[in-house]
């Protein structure tokens, strides 16, 4: 089986794998990278990745390290970049046609107006189920990193782990919980046994689903079930996960709970009528832990009774408040000493203005630099090193300002402030465990293996 991007960590990327691409610090798009067709008709390139920080062809993002940087092509290859001969004489413009989506006129299309091609660049990033989480078509609401982190840790998932999830949504929780139990490859080795057993009952999700986890190079380590998991329980072909742990993120948790016992039983705890053929769909040997995942008190009052009720222990609640706070030096209006002492010119002007010349230089996309004018959001306004004016070259104020300003703790404040976008979806967990069964047997086993036993 070929392992998946997601677990095993490869040094470069490849056709047909999927790469998380980095716009921006909060902004992610997952991409799967295609083959380059080469020159098609006279065309360049096959697929694009086109965006508002410049056109990216697959060919420049295959076989590139994981975590490289990767800068815009010179000619925009986008929606007009279709109409690009490969004869073009201005490798640094491209030639937008007159009309832009008829492509059976585009060879011969027109010339109207040259364009230079935005300079921007992206990173291509390996995928995680972090990364995943944030870049995931959304079908439906989903578990968030700060959330799954706790919960993976309280179920005790960890490699080998077989693990129960309903319902699967949008895969969020799938992908972080397949990680936390993988344990190896090859699959069919004995003593490999982690596994994530999901259940969606919507059958779009479900198709959906299992297209993104066959597509991940998941589907050895998570078995997805298109089921009504109130109805129908747990059980996959009338074999149990032997499940150790837990994971509910249903509408009404407590519709399922009869189904994840030891014994057959009905909601509500009183005993079902027999049925040879029923399995508990946990692991007779060991202890299991449980989390649900509800956002209303009245969710998780019901589902309190109903675990008691079923013999669920250690039951208690946790809400993840999570905040991220962003540290940065606050520069404007700071005073910073010089020889001639402190200096209370706003040095940090000087420098967004040097900033913003040497970037409209180099780059005539005025509109760009009107966007880091502005603050908006992009690759040059957050992470584009190369576009920070060279310390060295800079000119420096009557004071000598700026090279006062090589030492870091002399470029401002050091503050922190909370970000006000909170990416979780609040919900209180709810967590149990399931002691297992204590029997004759399972006291000689114990015994047998104490070192102070007979
Ligand atoms: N945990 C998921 C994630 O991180 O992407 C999101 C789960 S979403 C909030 C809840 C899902 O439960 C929905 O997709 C819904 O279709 C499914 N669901 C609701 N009732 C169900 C049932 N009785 N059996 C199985 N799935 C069910």
């Amino acid at each position: 089986t070929k392992p998946s991007t997601f677990l095993v960590l490869g040094d470069k990327t490849s056709a047909g794998t999927l790469a998380i691409i980095s716009l921006s610090r909060d902004n992610f798009l997952p991409l799967t990278l295609e083959k380059s067709t080469g020159a098609v008709d006279g065309y360049l390139e096959g697929a694009t990745l086109n965006t508002r920080f410049g056109s990216y062809p697959h060919s420049t993002l295959l076989d590139v390290p994981w975590g490289s940087q990767v800068r815009a092509s010179n000619v925009d290859t986008g929606s007009r970049g279709k109409k690009r001969r490969r004869d073009a004489t201005d490798e640094d413009t491209l030639i937008a046609s007159q009309d832009d989506d008829d492509d059976s006129t585009a060879a011969n299309a027109p010339v109207k107006k040259a364009v230079t091609a935005p300079s921007g660049f992206i990173y291509v990033l390996r995928p995680t189920p972090e990364l995943w989480t944030t870049s995931l078509p959304h079908r439906t609401q989903v578990v968030y990193t700060p959330d799954y982190s706790y919960i993976l840790h309280r179920i005790r998932a960890r490699p080998g782990t077989r693990i129960i999830e309903a319902g699967a949504g949008s895969g969020s929780f799938t992908h972080a919980s397949v990680r936390a139990v993988y344990n190896g490859y090859p699959r069919d080795a004995d003593d490999v046994k982690g596994k994530v057993f999901s259940f969606e009952f919507n059958e779009s999700r479900y198709e959906k689903m299992q297209v993104e986890i066959g597509h991940h190079g998941l589907d050895d380590l998570v078995k997805l079930t298109h089921r009504d998991v109130y109805n129908d329980g747990f059980n996959v072909n009338g074999e149990s996960p032997n499940a150790t742990a837990v994971f509910l993120d249903l509408p009404a948790p407590w519709e399922a709970l009869h189904h994840l016992s030891r014994r057959k039983l009905q909601k509500g705890g009183e005993e079902a009528e027999e049925d040879s053929n029923w399995v508990s769909p946990l692991d007779p040997k060991q202890s299991v832990h449980i989390c649900t995942f509800s956002p209303c008190i009245e969710q998780v009052t019901r589902t309190v009774t109903e675990l008691r009720t079923l013999g669920w222990v250690d039951v208690d609640m946790v809400e993840i408040s999570n905040q991220k706070i962003n540290i940065s030096r606050e520069k404007v209006g700071v005073n910073y000493p010089t020889e001639k002492g402190y200096n209370s010119s706003p040095a940090d002007v000087l420098e967004a203005v040097t900033k913003l010349k040497s970037l409209a230089e180099r780059n005539k996309d005025t509109q760009r630099v009107q966007a880091l004018q502005t603050g908006a959001e992009g690759p040059d306004s957050e992470m584009d090193l190369d576009s920070t004016p060279n310390r060295e070259n800079q000119p420096s104020n009557s004071n000598g300002a700026v090279d006062d300003m090589e030492k870091p703790w002399m470029q401002g404040r050091l503050v922190h402030r909370p970000e006000s976008e909170l990416k979780t979806h609040t919900s209180y967990l709810v967590f149990a465990i399931l002691p297992c069964e204590w029997d004759e047997e399972a006291e000689a086993a114990a015994m047998a293996k104490w070192p102070c036993g007979n």
